[in-house]
């Protein structure tokens, strides 16, 4: 991203963020309610449209990009939210096939051969025919993931995923994106989580007033912050 201005009405909600993700990186993002976190991340993948600068994902530059090929770079950058929106009429192995078959054309066979090793991969293939229901926020979110993992993005965006889940069921998922990062998946993540950014995170990126106001390793920014928003930041988190 390179100087994205972003405003709703009077509010000025990206203001100049740039930014460099690299392929097989964990980019954490950190900061207050407000501050332009789920924007950026919607601005990534065409949710939403810029006023200014320029976002490039994958050699492909979004601005003014046509609708279809828009829904092309949808299928490359996957985005996971708090709510799992799972289909409840739908079994878990149709949730992740849906897309498979309808915008990618698939068979069925080749699409459940998919979601079996997309649902393997999130510790979830035991409940291939399950309903979302019979199932916890934790594996509901984990079936989430997986169906954003069929469409073989080349980077996944979470945006505080495990916000919405019971503590006792926050690890499973943390784990699981964990496992994720292990493999090489390119991933950025707005999170709440300062242990998990801690750990797993290649970069950790605060946003304030709607820019990158500090970013670095993750354990030289919450060691040594540079500014006083992110010393209190940090402080209010922990
Ligand atoms: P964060 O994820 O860091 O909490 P957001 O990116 O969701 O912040 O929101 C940043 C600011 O933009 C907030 O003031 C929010 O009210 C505003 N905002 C976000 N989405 C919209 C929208 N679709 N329309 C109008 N204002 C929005
Ligand atoms: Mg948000």
């Amino acid at each position: 991203m390179e100087n994205v201005h972003k405003r709703f009405g009077q509010n000025h909600v990206l203001n100049g963020v740039s930014l460099e993700i690299e392929r097989g990186q964990v980019v954490a993002i950190i900061g207050r309610s407000g501050s332009g976190k789920s924007t950026l991340l919607r601005c990534l993948n065409g949710l939403e449209k810029i006023d200014s600068g320029s976002i490039r994902v994958c050699e492909t530059e979004l601005n003014g990009l046509a609708s279809k090929d828009l829904l092309r770079l949808r299928q490359r950058v996957g985005i996971v939210f708090q709510g799992y929106n799972l289909f409840p009429h739908l079994t878990v192995k149709r949730n992740v096939t849906l897309a498979l078959t309808n915008i990618k054309k698939m068979s069925l066979a080749e699409a459940n051969a998919i979601a079996s090793k997309v649902l393997q991969q999130v510790g979830m293939a035991e409940k291939l025919e399950a309903y979302p229901e019979m199932l916890s926020g934790g594996q509901q979110q984990r079936v989430a993931i997986a169906r954003s993992l069929a469409m073989m993005p080349e980077l996944i965006l979470f945006d505080e995923v495990t916000s919405a889940l019971d503590p006792e069921l926050t690890g499973e998922v943390l784990r699981t994106m964990e496992n994720l990062a292990r493999e090489g998946m390119t991933m950025t993540l707005v999170t709440h989580e300062m242990a998990f950014a801690k750990k797993v995170a290649d970069v950790l990126v605060f946003m304030h007033a709607g820019k990158v106001w500090e970013i670095g390793s993750p354990k030289e920014l919450f060691a040594h912050p540079k500014t006083e928003e992110l010393n209190r930041f940090i402080n209010s988190e922990i």
